[in-house]
């Protein structure tokens, strides 16, 4: 499998350069993906051109041969869905390579096969070093691991010409230099898919982010409380959200400036994400306010949650400047009732909230449930 770097060095030719042989460690998991999915279409259609080949075969070579041919296609064809269908936790890199030596092992016997028949080279049975190359373009990679790849092309290559002849004449200058052309192509689409792919996730976190926090912003929030509300209707598992506001914070900005402000907002939003689990979520719901979800999750687990955030908030003594500037914290808890709506959910904890503020702040209060409330 490929390695992976968790940051592109920056500085340097010689780093820049050794940093483009690895697969980024923030794209990994996706150009992993990428790869499974690509060799899992190909395969299957190259599959099917094969065997549908067999009827040119029988156009344009002698009977004899058309039989030996077709079984190596359908042992071709045999091999290339074995590949498609190969387990998801296999390596990329290692399925990726499966299919183009079995392409290019393959392909190299049938033309070994073909050997004395001028007619079957003219009609461009010996194209498929070429073609095999030309799929390396197809799958993002470091370029070093395309050349890797493309040593399965180049065999092949090499395997015609030794079974051809011995002496190297001016037609097969010509198919190497074409298959080198091919090969750095490849290697250089390659390389910008995969610096594409680390641009474009790297822009989808940003956009998923808070800049200030680091948090989950407000849409993405939203996002991940619909597809939680919309498990728990189908599993009835529980699901809980706080609603989480800074006391007086209007005053950490008047006397210690936006500045401090921003780091303290920030020191809140840390301490929270460390109270989260891993299947939870916390989000910069605006301003100072932030909101957690809390899946399977009942109201008296989450306002246990709650308490450990606002003990821990509340302890906290941000530094700015020498100065070490204490915040509490107000949270409203509730539980999702049975047909309830996310916009439901949340103004009843925003209002258990609003319970918790004029009870004096640095509390937590749960909401009760909807057929409570009115009451
Ligand atoms: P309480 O919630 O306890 O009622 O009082 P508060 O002073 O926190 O009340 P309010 O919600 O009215 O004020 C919130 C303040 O938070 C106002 C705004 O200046 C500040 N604020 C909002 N977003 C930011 C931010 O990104 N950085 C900084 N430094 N301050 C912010
Ligand atoms: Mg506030
Ligand atoms: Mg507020």
């Amino acid at each position: 499998m490929a390695e992976t770097i968790d940051e592109p060095a920056t500085s340097g030719l010689a780093s820049r350069i050794a940093a483009s042989t690895r697969v980024p460690a923030a794209c990994a998991l996706e150009r992993d993906q990428i790869v499974h999915a690509r060799v899992r279409t190909l395969a299957p259609v190259l599959a099917v051109l094969t065997l549908g080949w067999i009827v040119l075969d029988a156009a344009v070579l002698r009977p004899a041969d058309v039989a030996r041919i077709a079984s190596l296609r359908i042992a071709i064809a045999a091999a290339l869905m074995l590949i498609a269908r190969m387990p998801r936790r296999l390596p990329a890199p290692v399925m990726l390579r499966a299919f183009v030596w079995v392409q290019a092992l393959g392909f190299g016997a049938m033309q070994l096969l073909l050997r004395p028949m001028d007619i079957a080279g003219e009609v461009g049975y010996g194209l498929f070093p070429f073609v095999i190359a030309a799929q390396l373009a197809l799958f993002p990679a470091p370029w070093t691991q395309t050349l890797r790849d493309a040593i399965a092309p180049a065999t092949s290559l090499a395997l015609v010409f030794l079974w051809r002849h011995a002496a190297l004449g001016p037609a097969d200058w010509r198919d190497i230099w074409l298959l080198v052309l091919l090969t750095a192509l490849a290697a250089w689409t390659a390389q910008a898919q995969l610096r594409l792919l680390v641009d474009l996730l790297g822009a989808r976190r940003e956009a998923a982010q808070d800049a200030l926090t680091g948090l989950a912003n407000r849409r993405t929030l939203d996002v991940r409380l619909a597809a939680e509300h919309e498990r728990v209707r189908r599993h009835g598992d529980p699901l809980s959200v706080l609603m989480l506001d800074l006391d007086f914070f209007k005053r950490v900005n008047d006397e210690h400036g936006h500045a401090a402000g921003d780091r303290v907002l920030a020191a809140a939003a840390g301490a929270l994400a460390d109270e989260l689990r891993a299947i939870d979520l916390g989000a910069r719901f605006g301003g100072e306010e932030f909101c957690a979800m809390l899946p399977e999750t009942p109201l008296d687990d989450a306002l246990r949650v709650a308490e450990r955030i606002r003990r821990r908030i509340g302890a906290m003594q941000t530094d700015f400047g020498g100065k070490a500037i204490p915040v509490t914290v107000s949270i409203g808890a509730a539980q999702l009732a049975e047909g309830e709506t996310i916009g439901s959910l949340l103004a009843r904890t925003d209002a258990a909230l609003y319970e918790a503020k004029r009870g004096g702040r640095n509390r937590c209060v749960a909401a009760p449930a909807p057929g409570d409330a009115a009451a």
